[in-house]
């Protein structure tokens, strides 16, 4: 996606040959205009399935997933990170390892809002080792709901949670995917 690459030259910073920071409109400040594009790009690139909820994880992966379920008129879910006193359903949990906090936190998903009969898509604003892809997956598993696949702003390709979960069987859709950080300098797969 043209846009979203201009946007990550211009306005990214690389913190390191591993960490992009983007928070001038992902993760921190939102630009509802990019983020809509990016909604509606995601629809697109799987308009040839039927999506009836969009599942993602508390808190940089719910800009992107509420504008792809405004274009599609679907529900979003959103895995939380913290146990919450309101939060006392029967859950769906799974263990994710965050990359950037370099901490482990139990998310969950209330039972109520994902089902058997859902067919979900999953969206995350990076893919880095997989992890949260990985809990996101397990969690629309223990639903007993289908995966249609994931959609990814920015896919960290140097990285290897993109190639080991397509190799399991699962489509991912990244908009922007990174090919190094190395010096400084944003690099893409073409
Ligand atoms: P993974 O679970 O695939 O290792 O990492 C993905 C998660 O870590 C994303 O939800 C994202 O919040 C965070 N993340 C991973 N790499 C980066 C990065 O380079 N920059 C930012 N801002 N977040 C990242």
């Amino acid at each position: 996606m043209q846009r979203l690459k201009e946007k990550i030259e211009q306005e990214g910073q690389v913190l390191s040959d591993v960490v992009l920071k983007v928070d001038s409109f992902l993760n921190h400040q939102i630009d509802p205009l990019l983020m809509k594009e990016v909604g509606e790009e995601f629809a697109n690139r799987y308009s040839d399935v039927v999506i009836t909820k969009v599942l993602t994880i508390e808190s940089s992966g719910i800009a992107p997933a509420t504008f792809l379920g405004l274009t599609l008129g679907a529900p979003v879910v959103f895995a939380r990170k913290r146990k919450s006193l309101t939060l006392t359903d029967n859950l769906y949990t799974s263990k994710v390892h965050s990359f950037t906090k370099n901490e482990t936190n139990e998310i969950s998903v209330s039972n109520k809002f994902l089902s058997a009969d859902d067919n979900v898509i999953i969206i995350d604003d990076f893919l880095a080792n997989g992890e949260a892809l990985k809990g996101l997956v397990d969690i629309a598993n223990q639903a007993g709901a289908t995966i249609v696949g994931a959609g990814i702003v920015i896919e960290k390709g140097f990285q290897e949670g993109g190639k080991i979960l397509r190799e399991q069987g699962l489509r991912i859709e990244s908009l922007a995917n990174i090919k190094s950080l190395a010096n400084g300098k944003v690099e893409f797969f073409d």
